[in-house]
């Protein structure tokens, strides 16, 4: 179910950015590849979720387990773009703004700090649907989500190991 959401996640952006919107300025296919497997990730993760919740599966309270296939917890920042053995554009970028899993404390050395939680869907999507790049995605993650969601030294620090990802130049 997962990866089926997934698709569908390609699917509506694809289609809102070429067609709902057409005057935008924002070509879904030249959209950077981290940004559109990582809301459609999120998308996988995030109906994925409620679906499983609504025939009665217990959802893991581990980074780990995953019924989804989706949340990325097992990102690096050292995993480059289109590799096939561990494609770095597959980020829990989006997932981790949302879930209340703090990774670091399961004690995994390579997991994010994420210490933001709860940010909605219609945001996530309002960044996403704007967002060519990198740059831009940055400017409205920071535009969005200080204050509401998190502190601007909390954003920093989590966006540190995606800038660190997007300075390689595998990655550009
Ligand atoms: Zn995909």
């Amino acid at each position: 179910m997962g990866a089926t959401l997934h698709e569908l996640g390609h699917l509506t952006h694809y289609w809102n950015n070429t067609y709902t919107n057409p005057n935008t300025t924002v070509s879904y296919s030249s959209t950077h590849l981290l940004l559109q497997e990582s809301f459609a990730s999120y998308v996988g993760w995030y109906l994925g979720e409620e679906y499983y919740k609504t025939v009665g599966k217990q959802m893991s309270n581990s980074a780990l387990i995953d019924i989804t296939g989706n949340n990325r917890q097992q990102w690096r920042t050292s995993w480059k773009r289109g590799d096939p053995a561990t494609p770095g554009e597959y980020s829990p970028l989006f997932v981790d703004l949302t879930d209340n899993l703090e990774q670091e404390q399961q004690m995994i050395p390579y997991l994010l700090p994420d210490n933001i939680v709860g940010v909605p869907a219609s945001t996530i999507w309002e960044i996403i649907t704007t967002s060519q790049n990198w740059a831009q995605c940055r400017q409205k993650l920071s535009q969005r989500l200080v204050p509401t969601y998190c502190t601007s030294a909390q954003l920093e620090t989590y966006l540190a190991n995606f800038d660190e990802w997007f300075s390689y130049p595998d990655n550009r």
